[in-house]
């Protein structure tokens, strides 16, 4: 994933996508119910402050529960961070041109789902935008790269020359220079796949929150589902609407992330594959799916498609919700949130 460590914690510490509701992130060991018991940690991992929280039958379950979580998200990061240069996909980089190259399971699917994820979104998710979002360096170097820099890269930002051999288990970046960052989407698999490791250590209902990336599954002791509220675009700290969850994942795009402002416009790190330029059609899209995978997915892809045709995308896929906002801060609800999410 295209992230660097520690650098950002700032920016995600005070640009949060979704926060979660501080009533059972701040109950750290204490029994809650007769049967359950609720735990939530943080640490620092994939670049971001990922939160867990664990239910389980007794404390000394709901930690393990929660090391299982952190341990599978390190796991992944080993496999999908382009900062780490022993990464698989830094290896699958770093081999552009020359070779395919074996990759684990778990690096095959994520980027075979980014695939789907970029016919579903009409292109709009292209996880070959790697050198564009090199050249911009939004976080990092607050630079606006020469119409003529961009243009020489666009011929590398090409999925058809991605060629993922599924039996084979191995991926191929034809041109040389090309590279898949899976930063729109690995965040979101990574939660799917932690709930599935508290899920085999014994936990009965949790959350697993990397930044604005959360998967939730079961409810909270007492019945509750897990309430999430939505980070709005433009007011720093304040929720956009709130809503309850159960084994659903939420993640959100947005422009308000990671930006620089330079002459009055906004150059943020969501960037269209088609102009190699930050998108311009809406400020945050927040997308529910079952899984993480399609969440994270879809919002990037989303944000770049615009709200109409975003929208009309989401109202055809089954167990798909959204809620985007525009270019001009209206907000759009997808048919089957409404009644489901509640205004503050
Ligand atoms: P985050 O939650 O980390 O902000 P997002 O889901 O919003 O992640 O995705 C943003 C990241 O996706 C960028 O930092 C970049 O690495 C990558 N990216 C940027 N534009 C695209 C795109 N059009 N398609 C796929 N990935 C993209
Ligand atoms: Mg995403």
């Amino acid at each position: 994933m295209h992230f660097k460590p520690s650098k950002e914690l700032f920016y995600i510490q005070t640009c949060c996508l979704a926060l979660l509701v501080g009533a059972f992130f701040g109950c750290a060991g204490i029994p809650s119910g007769q049967e359950s018991v609720v735990v939530t940690r943080a640490q620092m991992q994939m670049g971001t402050v990922v939160r867990i929280t664990a239910v389980a039958q007794s404390e000394s379950v709901a930690q393990a529960v929660a090391t299982a979580g952190f341990a599978e998200i390190r796991r992944l990061e080993e496999l999908l961070s382009t900062w780490i240069f022993t990464s698989e996909l830094s290896r699958v980089n770093a081999a552009a041109g020359v070779m395919p190259v074996s990759v684990s399971p778990d690096t095959l699917t994520v980027v075979q789902r980014a695939m789907q994820a970029a016919e579903l979104t009409g292109g709009g998710f292209n996880i070959a935008i790697g050198p564009a979002v090199d050249a911009w360096r939004v976080t990092e170097a607050q630079r606006i790269p020469a119409a003529s820099e961009l243009e020489a890269l666009r011929p590398l930002v090409d999925l058809r020359a991605v060629h993922v051999a599924e039996r084979d288990r191995t991926i191929y970046l034809e041109k040389t220079g090309m590279r898949i960052d899976v930063g729109g989407i690995g965040k979101g698999y990574t939660a799917d796949q932690a709930v599935t490791a508290m899920q085999k250590a014994g936990a009965i209902a949790g959350v697993v929150a990397l930044s604005g990336d959360i998967k939730t599954f079961g409810r909270l002791p007492g019945g509750k589902m897990f309430p999430v509220g939505i980070q709005h675009p433009r007011q720093e700290g304040a929720v956009l609407a709130w809503i309850d969850l159960q084994d659903e994942a939420i993640s959100t795009a947005g422009d308000y992330e990671r930006f620089f402002e330079r002459d009055g416009v906004r150059y943020h790190h969501i960037l269209d594959p088609k102009t190699l330029q930050p998108a311009r059609l809406c400020q945050s899209v927040t997308v529910i799916a079952k899984e993480g995978v399609w969440a994270d997915g879809l919002d990037t892809g989303i944000f770049v498609m615009g709200p109409e045709r975003g929208m009309e995308l989401v109202e055809q896929l089954p167990d798909v919700e959204a809620i985007i906002v525009d270019h001009d801060g209206h907000m759009l609800v997808s048919s089957g949130l409404k009644g489901r999410i509640r205004l503050p």
